[in-house]
């Protein structure tokens, strides 16, 4: 049963420090001139509307995106990012782009970007986005099964991103399985997998299995607003960058503290270190 929906979610602090990689990791994909794949497994709805009732339900973005397009003099890891956002609200902030939409802003005309999501609303609306856009597919399938059939790309260069909403426990060790033959059939390719901390232990378990896996270059990055608690609830959110762009680790290391003092008035809690080195 799949009751998650990203709405209630889009522009929030994990979102912000999400997308902020992604569009670092395309960007640098796109400085060289050769095609790259996108392979987007849970992709949610394609792009947002803030004045909708489930945005408006919640209101985290308010504590996210609103706040980060507010601040004064962004660090140029949050500019890729900043750029598509501004683009969609050339007035007050209304739009707010998922990762597929961030990810197409930043393709050139070769590149190709392919989706899957399973969630019957939200397909239709990522459908109705990019109707008639053919550099993106989308299909309705799972997002772990599929993965593995579409590697490697002809393209030999490009990023996965895994994104689940982590509703099942299995979840969590799905993930690890799925990048684990992924990364055999494609190990040069970029990985960004999200990860929400809402139980610590759960997630430190999930980053012993990664490491487990034998991969190399292994770059976990995190940002929290709160301390962990055992309450429920998500204190922190990150990203575990499998194959990182060299320049990734020195960018989000100079955007964390500037994340950080936005987001969290400077007392919340940041990491970027490398889980398995070169
Ligand atoms: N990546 C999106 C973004 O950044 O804008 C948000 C994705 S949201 C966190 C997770 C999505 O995964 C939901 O829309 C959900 O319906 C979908 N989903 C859940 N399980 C799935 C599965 N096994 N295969 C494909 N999609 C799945």
């Amino acid at each position: 049963m799949l009751s998650y929906r990203h709405a209630f979610h889009a522009g929030n602090y994990a979102d912000v420090l999400k997308h902020a990689v992604i569009a670092l990791v395309v960007d640098y994909l796109a400085q060289k001139d050769k095609p790259f794949y996108v392979h987007d497994t849970h992709a949610g709805a394609g792009r947002y509307l803030l004045g909708d009732a489930k945005a408006q339900k919640t209101g985290e973005y308010r504590d996210g995106i609103e706040k980060v397009l507010a601040a004064a003099e962004p660090p140029a890891a949050l500019l890729p990012y900043l750029d598509v956002v501004k683009a969609m609200n050339p007035g007050e902030l209304v739009h707010y782009p998922g990762s597929p939409w961030l990810v197409r802003q930043l393709l050139r005309p070769y590149d190709r970007l392919f989706l899957t999501e399973l969630h019957p609303a939200d397909l239709k609306l990522l459908q109705g986005t990019f109707e008639r856009d053919r550099q993106v597919r989308i299909e309705q399938a799972d997002a772990y099964e599929t993965l593995v059939a579409k590697l490697p790309p002809k393209e030999k260069r490009g990023l996965v991103v895994m994104d689940p909403p982590y509703e099942l426990k299995d979840d969590y060790q799905a993930v690890v399985n799925a990048i684990g033959d992924a990364y055999r059939r494609f190990a040069t390719g970029t990985y960004i997998v999200w990860y929400p901390v809402v139980e610590r232990a759960r997630v430190e378990a999930m980053m012993a299995a990664f490491k487990a896996t034998g991969i190399r270059k292994q770059l976990r990055i995190e940002h929290g607003l709160r301390p962990d608690t055992d309450q429920h609830g998500m204190t922190s959110a990150g990203v575990l960058v499998i194959n990182p762009p060299w320049t990734l680790k020195a960018a989000m290391d100079e955007a964390l503290p500037w994340l950080d003092k936005v987001l969290a008035k400077g007392a919340g809690q940041y990491r970027c270190q490398w889980l398995v080195e070169e």
